[in-house]
């Protein structure tokens, strides 16, 4: 038989199905994949069910529901300031993850450098190299995950098309700054290239941490494309319901590419994501609070184990360091590890990197209940007892 696609026939599962699908082999705590263990707002639930019942369940417009673009345009103008058109502003699409391919495929030609951060969510890359990109990765480095402007800047060149900015930014939470954001805004500038932001996790920002939107930088909006995700704000991970912001001659080509991926999205769906956008400013801060409470506790209660943790200012995740356990082996025995023998489920974070990553981290979600935290530590605990710290698994 001929070779299929040769760049998909070399991509592997994704570690997050690998290692959900161990967790439940082992009837594990799943702090891997990251998605809460609670419903979202019972009313956005409510809203979606309903609207399957009042006989709107055909093809809605391909750019998405009138109601919930106008609802996007409105939580960029409340939240960020951003005047952005509902009409030709918006493009709804079936979660962040069609939006991230739709606007790469806007905007890639063959031969196109795009910019990308390491570590980076796992489908930037193969999607960035079917298009016939070619990507400069730059690395962030660990505890504190600052942007090495000098690399940035080499990274740039007059083929650069665009940079794939993921803030704030999984798996290691960080928040880019205003001076590491003006430093990009700067470089676009002067190369003359775009931003895909993807900024799935802007409402789970914990104080005294601020997420700024780099499209909200003098000379950015016109240049930028920035994604939101239903599934994070309102944690409904599985409704994959997106939303992509920017100038209108932008937007027009990612819905081309979104008319050939999906087409469009789930009414009853982009209905009750346009109610919950319209929630009051204490939903959206009661989320962060809620969340980082749960941070502070996974935190402290995994430090106390001998993990060294590094800060996160945002997202569902914590980083953490077990090369104090002495365990003999990379981060995936880790994590196959404590799925297997303490019963919880972790993601190691070399899965972030294109080539030779840094082997020594976990990534830990901690979207869950506390009674569930609690339980995942005490498992942990057990399993990483002084006697039981050579064990390989
Ligand atoms: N980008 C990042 C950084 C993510 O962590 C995720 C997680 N699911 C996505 C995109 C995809 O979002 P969605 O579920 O809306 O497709
Ligand atoms: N974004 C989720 C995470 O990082 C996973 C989504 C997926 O499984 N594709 O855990």
């Amino acid at each position: 038989m001929k070779t299929a696609n040769f760049l998909l026939s070399q991509t592997g599962t994704t570690i997050f199905t690998l290692m959900s699908a161990l967790a439940v082999q082992h009837d594990a705590i799943n702090l891997g994949q990251g998605f809460p263990d609670t419903e979202g707002p019972a009313d956005i639930v409510q809203a979606a069910a309903d609207a399957l019942l009042d006989q709107r369940n055909q093809y809605p417009p391909m750019t998405g529901l009138a109601e919930l673009r106008q609802a996007v345009a409105d939580a960029n103008k409340r939240f960020y300031g951003l005047n952005i058109d509902p009409q030709s502003g918006v493009l709804v699409t079936s979660g962040a993850t069609e939006a991230i391919t739709a606007c790469l495929m806007a905007l890639i030609n063959p031969g196109d450098e795009v910019v990308l951060f390491e570590p980076l969510y796992d489908t930037y890359l193969p999607v960035v190299r079917l298009l016939g990109g070619i990507a400069k990765l730059v690395r962030l480095a660990p505890p504190q995950w600052a942007l090495p402007f000098d690399d940035l800047a080499a990274a740039f060149s007059p083929r650069t098309k665009l940079i794939l900015l993921n803030s704030p930014m999984n798996p290691c939470g960080k928040v880019f700054n205003e001076i590491e954001l003006s430093y990009i805004a700067d470089l676009l500038e002067q190369y003359d290239a775009y931003a895909v932001c993807d900024e799935v996790y802007e409402h789970l920002v914990f104080p005294p941490a601020v997420h700024i939107p780099l499209m909200t930088l003098a000379g950015m909006a016109e240049r930028t494309l920035r994604i939101g995700s239903a599934g994070k704000t309102f944690s409904l991970t599985g409704w994959k319901v997106g939303y992509v912001s920017g100038p209108g001659a932008l937007i027009e080509l990612a819905a081309k590419a979104h008319q050939n991926l999906t087409f469009t999205t789930a009414p009853n769906l982009q209905r009750a994501v346009a109610l919950g956008l319209n929630k009051s400013d204490d939903y959206f801060s009661d989320l962060a609070t809620g969340l980082a409470a749960k941070r502070d506790l996974l935190a402290a209660g995994l430090k106390n184990l001998g993990f060294g943790v590094l800060p996160a200012d945002g997202s569902y995740f914590l980083t953490a360091d077990f090369s104090g356990f002495g365990f003999n082996g990379v981060d995936i025995d880790f994590c196959r590890a404590i799925t297997e023998h303490a019963g919880v489920a972790a993601i190691p974070v070399s899965a972030f990197y294109a080539s030779d990553p840094p082997l020594n981290y976990v990534r830990f979600a901690f979207c869950k209940r506390e009674a569930v935290l609690q339980e995942a530590l005490s498992r942990l605990a057990r399993y990483l007892a002084p006697e039981a710290l050579t064990r390989t698994g």
